[in-house]
């Protein structure tokens, strides 16, 4: 199988399943898990925060850091196609009393901060009061700019509102932008990180924040069923992840640019290579076939999300050679009908 639904669907490496079966154990709950503990230490470091928490998904560090910044009848500031506010079922609002404000994103992934300016709330007993802008990056595969960060970080301050960032895929931001990711980690106050998806653990995510904040956190994260026992198993591909999984994103990149020019040569789909920043590749079917062509690639054991448009994501598990197949097996799809 050559999966190119998702960089979520990437196996652990046999060094991950052996650190896994070696791994120190105790019971986390109450703090003992000499796995998790160094996991957190190292990760709070590494991206410079001053503490970080090992939570079960992506979906569940964003929920914790919403409801840990907000408090009930408070509002979040996000954008209209945000992971947090679409993809993770509302949970901020069901879970959190806490209600999100969308604001449509820019092309580039951006929320424009003038928009978000007129978004925030007065202080007047109508209003639910704004505590939080939340941002993504990368977001749709694309990167945001140092320099629009930066500036999100002033505005937040001259409008007293702390800022999120939703950044499951910050490592593939922060090999596309060219620096060390603490340039992006320092324009926030907290940090969301998926170790399951192109950094290639099996499970996990990491929130980061200041001491106070991760305490809230901690908190929230038992009321929600997030408190894991012996999750030292767990942590320690983690730490595999985390460690080793940046120094191979560049790959993912350069395999899906292939693969944007390799598509751009097929007359039936529309897609514009320069705007594959990252692992991601998005082509709309002209002719409206994506369905027909999803089910003729996996009849050939090739998987693929056949949105409007549709998505290829490049991962570990997708090498050159794959990318090959895959673009051979489109081509052939077209040619013959
Ligand atoms: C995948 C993803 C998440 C959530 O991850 P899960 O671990 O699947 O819950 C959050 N934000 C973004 C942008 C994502 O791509």
């Amino acid at each position: 199988m050559l999966d190119f639904r998702s960089d979520t669907v990437t196996r652990p490496s046999p060094e991950m399943r052996k650190a896994m079966a070696n791994a120190e154990v105790g019971d986390d709950v109450y703090g003992d898990d000499p796995t998790v503990n160094s996991l957190q230490a190292y990760a709070a470091d590494r991206l410079g925060f001053e503490a970080a928490l090992f939570t079960p998904t992506g979906t569940q560090a964003n929920l914790l850091a919403i409801m840990s910044h907000c408090g009930r009848g408070e509002e979040y500031l996000c954008g209209q196609s945000a992971h947090n506010y679409r993809y993770e079922g509302g949970g901020a609002a069901v879970l959190g009393s806490v209600q999100p404000q969308p604001i449509e994103n820019e092309a580039d992934g951006s929320i424009d901060l003038e928009k978000a300016r007129k978004a925030i709330k007065a202080d007047d007993f109508h209003f639910a009061m704004t505590r939080l802008l939340s941002l993504e990056n990368t977001i749709g595969g694309k990167v945001l700019s140092l320099d629009y960060q930066n500036r999100a970080r002033a505005f937040c301050d001259d409008y007293q509102l702390r800022l999120h960032l939703d950044g499951a895929r910050i490592f593939n931001a922060a090999v596309a932008s060219g620096c060390d990711v603490t340039a992006i980690t320092g324009c926030y106050d907290s940090v969301s990180v998926c170790l399951s998806k192109g950094l290639g653990a099996p499970v996990g995510s990491l929130l980061l924040g200041d001491a106070a904040f991760i305490g809230r956190a901690i908190r929230l994260r038992k009321m929600l069923g997030g408190a894991m026992r012996q999750a030292g198993v767990l942590a320690a591909a983690a730490r595999i992840a985390l460690e080793q999984g940046p120094f191979r994103l560049h790959e993912d990149h350069a395999n899906a640019a292939y693969l944007a020019a390799g598509l751009a040569e097929v007359p039936a789909l529309e897609i514009d290579p320069s705007l594959t920043q990252t692992n991601i590749v998005y082509a709309r079917c002209r002719s409206g076939r994506a369905a027909e062509l999803k089910k003729a690639l996996a009849a050939q054991g090739i998987l693929i999300t056949a949105g409007d448009p549709i998505r290829f994501v490049t991962h570990l598990d997708v090498d050159r050679a794959a990318v090959d197949q895959l673009l051979a097996a489109i081509k052939q799809f077209y040619r013959q009908s």
